[in-house]
């Protein structure tokens, strides 16, 4: 499920529908189980599962389920406040920032800033060479070739990292997932970036409808240890979806 076509093939609504459907399907049998079990009771039996609380490198990717690695600032952090955003990179000791393609994030913010969606591509690069250039660090360039469709997002889950090393793609026993670095971000924004991801998800470039109270999006708090608390923060948010967002959290395995 992790090696996605990425080429540049173009399909057809019906073709994506299809695909979509089918990649949807394949990732039942482990959410059910995931549903089942809750997620720490789940995480914990992972065989990898310590191997995904470590990073290759502290470059900013954005959320998206298709840049993994590295630190995740929706946009690469596009939506913040500039100079918030950049304070945040500095204490997170980024080494780099990336822009990517398809960016929901960049589209966003053309949205908001009353520019034309045509320009968001452009936009979310500017950003990331703006805030590289603030920061003192490379720009490590635009990233075209997503771990996922390039049509649109596979992922089940939105994982919140309190940890600040986490990364789900190095699970072959996982679900996919966008991912937000609520560890190098101000609370109350992090809060702001999973409603975005919550938006990208449950609309018409993710699996939107087929998110149900029987078969919800969920947000994953991920913890630094075994035990964790309950997140009421993202279960507010969770509330205002009928039953279609679930919260569970999971914690690191102890050293
Ligand atoms: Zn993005």
């Amino acid at each position: 499920m992790h090696d996605q076509p990425t080429s540049q093939t173009r399909r057809g609504p019906d073709e994506i529908r299809e695909a979509m459907n089918h990649d949807w399907e394949a990732g039942n049998i482990l959410m059910g189980e995931i549903f089942r079990r809750g997620f720490d009771s789940y995480a914990a039996h992972v065989q990898d599962i310590a191997g995904t609380f470590a990073l290759e490198d502290r470059t900013v990717r954005c959320i998206d389920e298709g840049t993994p690695g590295g630190i995740h600032f929706a946009g690469s952090g596009i939506l913040a406040d500039f100079e918030d955003a950049v304070a945040w990179m500095q204490a997170a000791a980024v080494d780099g920032v990336t822009s990517h393609t398809g960016c929901g994030a960049a589209n966003l913010y053309a949205q908001r800033s009353g520019r034309d969606l045509s320009e968001a591509e452009k936009l979310g690069i500017e950003h990331a060479q703006r805030i590289a250039a603030a920061l003192g660090v490379p720009y490590r360039g635009h990233i075209t070739k997503l771990k996922r469709p390039p049509e649109y997002h596979d992922a089940r889950v939105i994982y919140v990292d309190d940890t600040g090393t986490f990364d789900s793609d190095r699970s072959s026993g996982l679900p996919r997932g966008l991912l937000i670095s609520r560890a190098h971000l101000n609370p109350a924004y992090a809060l702001q970036e999973v409603e975005v991801a919550i938006s990208i998800t449950l609309g018409d470039h993710g699996f939107g409808e087929r998110f149900t109270p029987a078969s919800p999006l969920m947000l994953a708090a991920v913890r630094p240890s075994r035990s964790p608390e309950r997140d009421a923060a993202l279960m507010q948010i969770a509330g205002k979806f009928s039953g279609r967002v679930r919260v569970d959290v999971f914690g690191a395995p102890d050293a």
